[in-house]
C-alpha cells in the first residue's frame, strides 16, 4: 500500500500568495521580444526597479499547476496596470506559453515584489547611470518614470545594448519622458545612449558594455565622466555582462553598494 502521505500531499494554490489579474495587450517588437500588459490588483505596491513573480498555468490539467518566473516591472508605480517585457526562450516553459497568450487570459502576479535594484538606495550622487543589455532594461523604464529620480539626481543616463537595432524597444516610452508633465519642468533630458554590438548603426555605439566602459567610449558619448562622487550605476541584464561591468567599473576605482558600506554601483541577478 502507499504511504497516505502520497495521497494526501497538498497542492498549492495560486491565489495563496498571488491575484489572478487578467491579460489586457500584448504587444509583439521582434519575433522574440515581446511586452504584456495586465490588470493590477488596488493593493500591490512595488519601487520601481522591483521584480515579482509571475504564474501562468502549466496546461497539464493538474489542478493549482502553475509555473512561475520573475520579471521587473516596466510600468511606473502608479499606472493602474502592469507592465513586462519577455524574451521568447525557444522551448521555454514560462515565456513560450505567456508568448502565446491572449487578451483576457489569466497571469497570476505574486503578492509580493522583491529587490533591490533601485534608484533611491544610493547615498549621494549627482548623476545615474542605468546600464542594460537586452530585456534587462524593463526595470529602468518604470524607475525612469519615477518623479523623485527626476528630482533627486542632476542627470540620468541610460545605456541600453543590444545585437540587432530592431531589438531596441520602448523608444516611444523614452522619447515621451522628455515632455511628461509628471516628471517636473526644466530638467536636462535623459540622455540615452544606444549600443547595437552586431551590426554598425550610426547614432549607436558599437561593442560590448564592459569595453565602452574601458575604453571611455561610453562616457564620451554620454559627455559624462565615470567619478565616486558624482556617478551611481545600476547595472542589469545578461549575467555575464553584470560580472564584467562590475570589473570595469572597479577598475575606474568604484565600488559596490553594500547596505553597510556605500558605493557607487549594484546590480542584481534574480536567477
Ligand atoms: P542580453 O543577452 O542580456 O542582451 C543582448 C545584448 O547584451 C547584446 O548587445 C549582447 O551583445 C550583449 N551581451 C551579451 N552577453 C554579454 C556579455 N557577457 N557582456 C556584455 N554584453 C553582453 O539580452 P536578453 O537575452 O534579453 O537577456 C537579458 C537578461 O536580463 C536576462 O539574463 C534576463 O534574465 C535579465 N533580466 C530580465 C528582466 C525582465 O524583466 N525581463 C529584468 C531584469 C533582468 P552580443 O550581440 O555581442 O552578444
Amino acid at each position: 500500500m502507499r504511504p497516505a502521505l502520497e495521497f494526501n500531499r497538498r497542492i498549492p494554490d495560486p491565489l495563496e500568495k498571488a491575484t489572478a489579474e487578467h491579460i489586457l495587450e500584448i504587444r509583439q517588437w521582434t519575433e522574440k521580444l515581446f511586452s504584456v500588459k495586465v490588470s493590477r490588483s488596488p493593493s500591490f505596491r512595488f519601487t520601481p526597479g522591483q521584480w515579482v513573480r509571475l504564474g501562468i498555468s502549466s496546461g497539464s490539467g493538474l489542478p493549482g499547476s502553475v509555473i512561475w518566473r520573475p520579471y521587473s516591472m516596466v510600468s511606473a508605480d502608479y499606472d493602474d496596470y502592469l507592465e513586462f517585457f519577455s524574451i521568447l526562450v525557444p522551448g521555454g516553459a514560462f515565456s513560450s506559453r505567456l508568448a502565446a497568450s491572449h487578451v483576457g487570459d489569466t497571469l497570476f502576479v505574486e503578492k509580493q515584489p522583491y529587490g533591490y535594484l533601485t534608484a533611491a538606495r544610493f547615498t549621494g550622487g549627482r548623476h545615474l547611470w542605468l546600464l542594460a543589455s537586452g530585456t534587462g532594461v524593463a526595470p529602468y523604464l518604470s524607475i525612469l518614470r519615477d518623479p523623485d529620480v527626476w528630482q533627486r539626481y542632476e542627470e540620468r543616463i541610460l545605456a541600453y545594448s543590444v545585437s540587432y537595432a530592431r531589438e531596441i524597444a520602448y523608444r516611444d516610452a523614452l522619447a515621451a519622458l522628455a515632455t511628461d508633465e509628471l516628471l517636473g519642468p526644466d530638467r536636462p533630458p535623459l540622455r540615452f545612449v544606444p549600443i547595437v554590438t552586431r551590426e554598425a548603426v550610426p547614432g549607436t555605439l558599437h561593442a560590448r558594455l564592459p569595453t565602452l566602459i574601458a575604453d571611455g567610449s561610453l562616457e564620451r558619448a554620454a559627455g559624462l565622466a565615470f567619478t565616486p562622487e558624482d556617478s551611481r550605476i545600476l547595472i542589469c541584464g545578461n549575467p555575464t555582462m553584470l560580472d564584467d561591468v562590475r570589473d570595469a567599473l572597479v577598475a575606474r576605482g568604484l565600488r559596490s553598494d553594500r547596505s553597510a558600506i556605500p558605493g557607487h554601483f549594484a546590480s542584481e541577478n534574480y536567477w
